[in-house]
């Protein structure tokens, strides 16, 4: 009898993250790790305590489905102190299990079959995934390196009848690169006149280089009302592991999304939630100092992988550095990132899995440089072998 495939249509294609595949050679090999965007630095020991603390009083059962009303109160302050943005932390603010669900959330919330998602390429790769379980279709607008400008006829282009949604990510993992004023006004322009929804995924809102600033584009005219933003404290506190996320925008927006969200995780994460809202108190100090921590660790890390011999694009924002591989005489990320483990015992990521065609990603691999200085100058060390 022939047997149906076990993974469901929506799903053939995605397989096993890249992540996930290649933190798991890099244990296997004892390898120095810049693949996973993973800071190998915990964030402020006093959120950390408040946390413990939050167990220790108690605070282990279900929160409340939208989220600790202390977390999202300090949500709606850090957005205000931030952007000037005010939102109703009752009714515009969702606590999420990480960005991820967040992005996920909002994609099964707002997208039919058949519906078109217009997104930025290269594009992390939850994005191919949530827009595929919602059974819509991605539509790539490249951004090209090195100087990943915002393409504004092929955005244009890239709109139909059947696009639902724009979903922008600036600060821009995997590039590093951070969309201007001028490109964010023209994507609002777009929208409005198209009468498009958006989502921003603005994860590395804190982690913008140079003097540069992230504008969200919920401050542009006519946008409110259309965008639901998504960040997480993952990256601005250095809490991955704690997977505590959240969507602003409009209340209906926002309806929308805990429709969807409550029945992926309901909640999660209970004593992390009022820890987060510490953090979010703690204002600009600590976000500034990882910041800067982490403008001279991209510096530290570029110059090294310069000497090695590669084309290094060293990104305005986030924590990824790009490399071409061609003038080392590699033409497949994907095999030199297999191959790099066993070979120099580092783990870095191809970019080539960000691309809807994979080919245009080919030469390029992606370096987190989120990593003690000794880190990564033991890796720098290591790739020498390569010249
Ligand atoms: N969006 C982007 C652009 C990311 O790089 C990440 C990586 N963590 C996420 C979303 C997911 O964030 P979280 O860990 O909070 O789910
Ligand atoms: N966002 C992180 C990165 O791009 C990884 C998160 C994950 O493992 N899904 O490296």
């Amino acid at each position: 009898m022939p047997r149906r495939p076990l993974l469901a249509d929506r799903l053939s294609g995605l397989g096993t993250t890249i992540f996930a595949e290649m933190s798991r050679l890099a244990v296997e090999t004892g390898s120095v790790n810049l693949g996973q965007g993973f800071p190998d630095t915990d964030g402020p020991p006093e959120v950390a305590e408040a946390a413990v603390a939050a167990i220790r009083a108690g605070v282990n059962q279900y929160p409340p489905g939208t989220g600790d009303p202390e977390l999202r109160q300090a949500i709606a302050e850090h957005q205000e102190r931030c952007y000037g943005l005010c939102w109703d932390p009752d009714t515009e603010v969702l606590v999420t299990t990480g960005a991820t669900e967040a992005l996920a959330a909002t994609l099964l919330a707002l997208v039919d079959p058949g519906d078109e998602v217009v997104a930025l390429e290269p594009f992390y790769d939850s994005y191919a995934a949530g827009v595929a379980l919602a059974g819509g279709r991605l539509v790539p607008v490249t951004l090209e390196l090195p100087e990943c400008a915002l393409d504004l006829d092929a955005l244009r282009a890239a709109v139909t009848p059947r696009t639902r949604l724009l979903l922008i990510n600036s600060p821009h993992n995997p590039t590093g690169a951070v969309l201007s004023r001028a490109e964010l006004q023209a994507v609002a322009e777009l929208a409005v006149e198209r009468d498009l929804l958006v989502l921003t995924d603005e994860v590395y809102e804190h982690l913008v280089f140079d003097g540069r600033e992230h504008v969200p584009l919920a401050t542009f005219p006519g946008m409110r009302e259309r965008t639901v933003s998504v960040s997480s404290a993952g990256k601005s506190y250095s809490f991955t592991g704690w997977k505590i996320g959240w969507v602003t925008g409009p209340g209906e927006l926002v309806t929308a999304v805990r429709t969807a969200k409550q029945f992926l995780t309901y909640v999660s994460g209970a004593p992390f939630q009022p820890a987060v809202a510490a953090a979010l108190r703690l204002g600009d100090a600590p976000l500034h100092q990882l910041r800067d921590a982490l403008q001279a660790k991209r510096d530290r890390l570029c110059a090294g992988l310069r000497e090695v011999g590669f084309a290094v694009h060293a990104p305005a924002g986030t924590y990824f550095a790009t490399t071409d591989i061609r003038p080392l005489g590699f033409d497949d990320g994907l095999q030199l990132c297999r191959e790099l483990p066993r070979r120099c015992g580092v783990v870095a990521i191809p970019s080539q899995v960000f691309y809807a065609d994979p080919e245009r990603g080919r030469h390029l691999v992606r370096w987190a440089f989120c990593k003690r200085d000794e880190v990564l100058d033991l890796a720098v060390e290591r790739l020498r072998a390569l010249r």
